[in-house]
């Protein structure tokens, strides 16, 4: 039985627009096309009132005030903006960040290491979890910035934020967050959690691509950041460049849709994901779980079936959309960072397969899906 519609099953990578932001999007598209910095007529007027109600909704689902909120492109930028933004009034200072971050935190750290800063990039347990007492060992008196992912992309480990700010906060230490794969998903607040800076991204939470923002702290203490480029000036001088007004109003729209779902779709998403994990592990022997058992993203499952390579398993599964715990390329067969991070031997690391769940994951596709992996995995195994 090949299906005639594939099934998604790629959410950390991104996500479908959500018909209900494409809708609020389209009239910015359109007749409403102003830019939001002119200010002297009508069409520049309602794109202005669209970005600032976009700014306030954004605020409001993050425990922030709407001048703190940047918007850029992505959590990419927003990671570069935070990290370089700071180093530029910090030279030659210490940098802590983890081993499963990003590469878009990751490696500003490495160009930072090549530029004369001093650099500690902390190890993860065996579930991928960064060590709260680690941290602590890790802090001297020139430590400037600490970044941690809140959730991560491919093993969907969530780490202790709220602890961590904590020390970030009694230190006198900037506490950076990329929150891309966690916002809409599990609970962040800029204050209770004692963020400086959070990064974020549409993409992630059914908005659209290319646009994302920087929550940058305020009050009680203000994070100064030097911009990254420069230009006209917007975005309190952080961010120049002509704002992507409809991009913005849709991930205004889908953060909030995403926040007040939040807590039952994440119980749906963790049904569907225990069911597609005990679907597999009962047709097969040797699956085992990467990343945390219980504290982890609920729409996240990466598994490694030993014996197979994930490449071929993708390759053999072509109507299924999943994606291999590595962020290689097929030219880069290099197994991911995050996974050796684990510390796990090679046979599971070149056997990972990351299943993201969401939004119109149906209880149908999982029971497809668990069919063909049992199937795939069996015959996969016999020919090797
Ligand atoms: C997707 C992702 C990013 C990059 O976001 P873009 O908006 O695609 O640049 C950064 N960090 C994490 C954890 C992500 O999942």
């Amino acid at each position: 039985m090949i299906r005639k519609q594939p099934i998604y099953l790629d959410y950390h990578a991104t996500t479908p627009l959500d018909p209900e932001v494409l809708a609020a999007m389209l009239p910015y598209l359109k007749d409403d096309f102003g830019n939001a910095a002119s200010q002297q007529h009508i069409f520049g007027l309602k794109a202005q009132a669209a970005v600032k109600k976009a700014r306030k909704d954004i605020a409001q689902c993050l425990g922030s005030e709407e001048s703190e909120i940047i918007f850029t492109s992505g959590a990419t930028e927003s990671n570069n903006l935070a990290i370089l933004g700071l180093a530029q009034r910090f030279e030659g200072k210490h940098f802590i960040t983890t081993a499963v971050e990003h590469k878009s935190v990751l490696d500003p750290h490495k160009f930072l290491t090549s530029r004369g800063f001093k650099v500690t990039i902390l190890p993860v347990d065996s579930c991928g979890k960064v060590s709260v007492a680690e941290l602590k060992k890790a802090i001297t008196p020139d430590t400037v910035l600490i970044s941690v992912i809140a959730a991560n992309n491919e093993i969907g480990t969530l780490n202790p934020i709220a602890e961590i700010g904590e020390i970030a906060r009694q230190a006198k230490i900037t506490f950076h967050v990329d929150g891309a794969q966690a916002i809409g998903k599990v609970p962040i607040d800029v204050e209770k959690m004692k963020i400086d800076l959070l990064s974020f991204t549409a993409h992630k939470f059914y908005g659209p691509k290319g646009c994302g923002g920087l929550y940058v702290r305020k009050r009680p203490h203000a994070v100064k950041l030097n911009p990254l480029f420069y230009g006209g000036g917007h975005e309190a001088g952080l961010r120049s460049g002509t704002l992507n007004v409809p991009a913005i109003v849709g991930m205004a729209k889908a953060m909030q849709k995403a926040e007040s779902r939040r807590v039952e779709e994440a119980k749906r998403l963790i049904e569907l994901r225990d069911r597609l994990y005990q679907g597999i592990c009962s047709g097969l022997d040797e699956a085992y779980l990467n990343g945390h058992p219980t504290d982890r993203l609920p729409g996240n499952l990466n598994l490694s079936l030993v014996g197979v390579r994930s490449s071929a398993f993708i390759m053999a599964m072509p109507e299924i959309a999943v994606s291999s715990g590595s962020a290689c390329s097929s030219a880069n067969p290099e197994p991911s960072h995050v996974l050796k991070a684990l510390g796990l031997s090679p046979e599971r690391t070149e056997s990972a397969i990351r299943f993201g769940l969401g939004r119109f994951t149906t209880e149908a596709e999982i029971d497809y899906t668990i069919e063909r992996v049992v199937e795939v995995v069996k015959k996969l195994r016999e020919k090797s």
